[in-house]
């Protein structure tokens, strides 16, 4: 066994129920089910957040993902699908290998809001000097 449950996975160490499998991406389904047919898809080689993810690997895992956004859709019909992607604690990542959760959303299904509090729209100024501080970072 490996530090990482999802190289673990990758390597048949652990088993998975597995979707979709090409050379660079695995798609598996959830262990937890937030609603039936939620996926998972991740790349292969150990990658902990999106931002370190190298640029070879950008395209491959958004082609699995539209993938298998299109399979939980055209498998389930759900009233929408969320495609959910967490980098670090802050943002409540689990597992330290980048992956992306797809699953079938329905209407009142209340498994996950993105904002549960209403949120004010932000002033065009306040959004221009935002912009101005991340456009260097682009
Ligand atoms: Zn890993």
């Amino acid at each position: 066994m490996s530090a990482c449950i999802f190289c673990d996975i990758v390597a048949g160490k652990l088993p998975s129920c597995r979707l979709h499998e090409d050379d660079a991406t695995l798609a598996i389904l959830d262990l937890r089910q937030t609603n039936a047919g939620h996926v998972l898809v991740l790349p292969k080689v150990h990658v902990v957040t999106l931002d370190r993810l190298p640029p070879d690997m950008h395209a491959p895992l958004m082609v699995t993902v539209v993938r298998m956004t299109r399979a939980v859709q055209q498998c389930f019909t759900p009233d929408g699908v969320n495609i959910w992607q967490s980098n670090g604690e802050g943002a409540n990542q689990e597992v330290p290998h980048v992956h992306w959760q797809v699953f079938p959303r329905w209407k009142g299904d209340r498994h996950f809001q993105i904002y549960p509090e209403k949120v004010a729209n932000t002033p065009m100024a306040d959004l221009q000097r935002l912009a101005a501080r991340l456009r260097p970072f682009v």
